[in-house]
């Protein structure tokens, strides 16, 4: 374990994950994994989210990086989202710290992340489609 700790520790990779579990002893015990984690983990999913994107910058307000930590920590059009989650969690602020040991102390605050990671990855995809659709009528009024 410790191995495993001080190799995480060193690596190049993932790094905004390690910010979200920096202790993997803890992480390890996590006792809610469910049958969704794979599919919905807010980390991962908002990661690949950001890696597909053309350009940096954030659709939803003037922010000049989208990645995964603003949209989870920053972004303005998400502290709807934020605020249940803090009230959710109990938690007055929601950070890189405080997220995961937050997340592994219930059942139910482990699926209030999960739920709050899928309502912003929806969102987001939902407002990607309407900008697709929106640049390809576009592209296909100048065409004609
Ligand atoms: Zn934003």
């Amino acid at each position: 374990m410790s191995l495993w700790q001080t190799r995480w520790d060193a690596s190049t990779k993932g790094r905004w994950t390690h910010r979200l579990i920096r202790d993997l002893r803890v992480w390890s015990r996590r006792k809610y994994v469910n049958s969704n984690f794979n599919r919905t983990w807010l980390l991962r999913k908002l990661s690949a989210q950001d890696r597909k994107k053309a350009t940096p910058g954030c659709h939803h307000c003037s922010a000049e990086n989208d990645d995964a930590e603003h949209t989870a920590f920053d972004c303005p059009a998400w502290n709807a989202h934020r605020t249940n989650l803090k009230n959710e969690l109990g938690v007055n602020s929601l950070t890189t710290t405080n997220m995961i040991p937050a997340m592994l102390e219930s059942a139910e605050a482990w699926t209030a992340c999960t739920s709050f990671a899928v309502c912003i990855m929806q969102e987001k995809e939902e407002a990607e489609r309407d900008r697709e659709k929106r640049s390809t009528t576009l592209m296909a009024a100048t065409l004609e």
